[in-house]
């Protein structure tokens, strides 16, 4: 098997036990993005330099007979809005083209602590906003399974240099679905953790109520190897959460499983062929003993509108530091620039800096909080938020976790929605929910549509991700 094919464990053992070395494994999956990359334009930054480094230091613990973390010399990739020290860091916005990250996000603290070795940073939507990764401003990320098609969005690179074996797993982060999603239409693992497990420090803000950091792997074990690293309080990010309980009990076996089906969740509109593929998943689990139960949560359809009035009201306040002057493209030294005042200078590099996607949501964002409208509008959204999470809160006093679709297509052409925000923003209905209540949630593969991969989503209660992943292996479909 080629080394850029094995599983995370698989590579552990084949560096301890000295069949390759960590540098023959960067070299191999370096060589794999310069052949691969061109067709799929997954990375913003390849960081060879850095990878090299970092491999060269496990082979020396390596030759020593140190022990070796399980992810040491193992390469990954990092979407491109965590900040990776003196790596480039873009949010895949030309305001932050030349942007220098001049710390380490706590997770990437970590993971360097834990010995990996960084591949390179991965494109997305424009600071996270999107569901197809199109409105990157250095270009979309196509679809390993078919190279017309979108990768969903945002995490989109890391979605795709997954699938496309380019590393061996990624980082993405998920506001409204951008881990899931991706992994979804890519046919990967993506976990959004509960809100305050993993820290957000050194991750550029899109929606501070709503954003986590977490893994995208090939598989389940990878995905929770992965999680164990990252996750933990960290007293940089003040919304990180102190609790022993990260961990809660699992299910002994499929038999005393309760799970909730929302029938909120199976909408006219909804392709035929991934509905067929979702049902069969839940008759896996029917079929080895779990309690399948049909539950309501009666505030979904207010989801999509509560999720864009508070995100976009936290994005225009997020970004209004992109001013020109301490971020920007600070072009107003030039002969030509008009530039004679201090607004000048924002216009310009506001206007010239951010995509036509952010500034529509910084001008939702700042109308919904005005003065007059806030009450009317982020008001009115926080009090409908908190019977989402109400919802949910019932629904779990009956069952364990909620099985549903991640989205309700599979991934769509490149350019399909481009003009359409709505019927983009329509993506994300399945997987919003979960961010407004601050639930954990897995996307796991589970079967295909031709050759395009329909995506599991797995709703637990907080803290309970260990769980959500021990469920999410019994359907586990091991790609190669
Ligand atoms: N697609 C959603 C949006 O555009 C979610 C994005 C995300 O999770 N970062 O807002």
């Amino acid at each position: 098997m080629a080394l850029t094919s094995l599983t995370i464990s698989q590579t552990h053992q084949g560096l301890v036990k000295k069949k390759f070395s960590a540098l023959e494994l960067t070299k191999e999956y370096l060589n794999r993005i310069k052949k691969e990359d061109k067709k799929i334009h997954s990375f913003l930054t390849v960081s060879e330099n850095l990878a090299f480094s970092q491999a060269r230091e496990i082979d020396k613990k390596i030759s020593k007979k140190e022990n070796i973390d399980l992810l040491a010399g193992i390469p990954t990739v990092i979407k491109d809005n965590i900040m990776v020290e003196d790596i480039k860091c873009t949010a895949a916005s030309k305001i932050l083209e030349n942007y220098i990250a001049c710390y380490d996000a706590t997770v990437i603290e970590k993971l360097k602590k834990a010995g990996t070795v960084i591949l390179g940073k991965t494109n997305l939507d424009e600071f996270a906003m999107g569901s197809s990764c199109e409105n990157s401003a250095f270009g979309a990320t196509k679809n390993p399974s078919d190279l017309k098609r979108v990768t969903g969005g945002s995490s989109g690179g890391s979605a795709a240099a997954v699938a496309a074996n380019l590393c061996g797993y990624a980082l993405g982060s998920d506001t409204g679905g951008s881990i899931r999603l991706p992994a979804s239409f890519c046919g990967v693992v993506g976990l959004k953790p509960t809100y305050g497990t993993v820290s957000r420090y050194g991750l550029i803000a899109f929606a501070s109520s709503l954003d986590q950091i977490g893994p995208m792997t090939e598989t389940i074990e990878d995905c929770k190897i992965v999680f164990d690293v990252i996750k933990g309080w960290d007293e940089m990010d003040s919304t990180s959460i102190k609790t022993q309980s990260l961990s809660r009990s699992v299910a002994k076996s499929p038999s005393d499983l309760k799970i909730g089906i929302p029938k909120e969740y199976f909408v006219k509109g909804m392709d035929p062929e991934v509905e067929k593929q979702i049902k069969k998943a839940i008759k896996k689990y029917e079929d080895e003993g779990a309690k399948i139960i049909e539950v309501s949560l009666p505030h979904t359809e207010y989801a999509l509108p509560v999720y864009y009035i508070i995100s976009n009201s936290e994005a225009s306040a997020n970004l209004a530091r992109y001013d020109g002057i301490r971020y920007g493209k600070s072009k107003v030294k030039s002969q030509k620039s008009k530039v004679k005042s201090l607004l000048d200078v924002y216009l310009e590099n506001r206007g010239q800096g951010f995509g036509d996607e952010v500034k529509r949501r910084i001008m939702l964002g700042t109308y919904a909080l005005s003065a007059g409208y806030y009450d009317a509008y982020y008001l009115k959204a926080q009090k409908v938020r908190t019977l989402i999470k109400e919802d949910f809160e019932n629904v779990f006093k009956k069952v364990d976790v909620l099985l549903t679709p991640v989205s309700p297509t599979t991934a769509f052409k490149i350019g399909e929605k481009i003009d359409n925000p709505l019927s983009m923003y329509l993506s994300d209905i399945f997987t919003i929910s979960v961010n407004l209540a601050g639930l954990p949630a897995l996307s796991l593969p589970c079967g295909k549509v031709g050759k395009l991969p329909v995506g599991l989503q797995i709703i637990g209660q907080p803290f309970e991700e260990k769980r959500i992943l021990e469920i999410g292996k019994i359907i586990e479909e091991v790609k190669n």
